[in-house]
């Protein structure tokens, strides 16, 4: 059976992990969060929490290999669904190549990527917004949001291109209610989806 694998693209703030939900409950799928993975690793204290969390706390990248090597451990845990969302990954091109040379291993390639488009003023806004509440120490600080928003724009717009190449790439206007823009990404997973 082939397998609905969809990759959600956007800067941070721009709602993937809230839409991510509706997804998961739409589709049937297993939700891939890198950056709720490696808070787990965090919370748990293991050595790869430790490493990571230099990274993340300053709102950089955490290195390629460490989140390649840590989804595909996620891939083959969850061997039996019915599909992934990967959320907050790919974020860099080297991600991207890694993850399709994974996915082709099994022979289900990604079906759509989904960009969430919300402008950098709405962003910020979010971002420190939810830091009074989240108690992640990288949306508490204008300076680390300034960096994540910078990080995105060099390391991962390309990822978008990498998806345009390959006319697997679907843009979404991020901005109106959670409802009204989870209808639009339905629209546009069943445009590129045979289900
Ligand atoms: P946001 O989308 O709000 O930035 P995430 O939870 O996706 O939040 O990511 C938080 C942090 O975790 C990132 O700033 C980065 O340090 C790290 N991270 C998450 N996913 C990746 C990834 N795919 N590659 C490198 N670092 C990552």
């Amino acid at each position: 059976m082939n397998k609905l694998n969809i990759v959600l693209f956007g800067p941070p703030g721009a709602g993937k992990g809230t839409q991510s939900e509706l997804i998961i409950k739409e589709f049937n799928l297993t939700h891939i969060s890198t950056g709720d993975l490696f808070r787990k690793h965090i919370g748990e204290g293991t050595e790869l929490g430790k490493e990571a969390q230099r990274y993340m706390d300053e709102g950089e990248l955490v290195p390629d290999q460490l989140v390649i090597d840590m989804v595909e451990a996620k891939l083959s845990e969850n061997h039996t669904t019915t599909g992934f969302i990967f959320d907050g990954f790919p974020r860099t091109v080297n991600q991207a190549e890694a993850l399709d040379k994974l996915l082709d291993r099994v022979s289900n390639p990604i079906a759509v990527t989904i960009a969430l488009e919300v402008p950098e003023e709405e962003l910020k806004r979010r971002l420190l917004e939810r830091g009074k509440t989240s108690g992640r120490p990288d949306d508490q600080n204008e300076e680390k949001v300034n960096t994540r928003i910078s990080v995105y724009l060099a390391e991962t717009l390309p990822v978008a291109t990498y998806y345009k190449e390959q006319s697997k790439f679907s843009s979404v206007d991020g901005i109106g209610s959670i409802e009204d823009i989870f209808a639009r990404i339905s629209q546009a997973i069943a445009s590129h989806s045979t289900i």
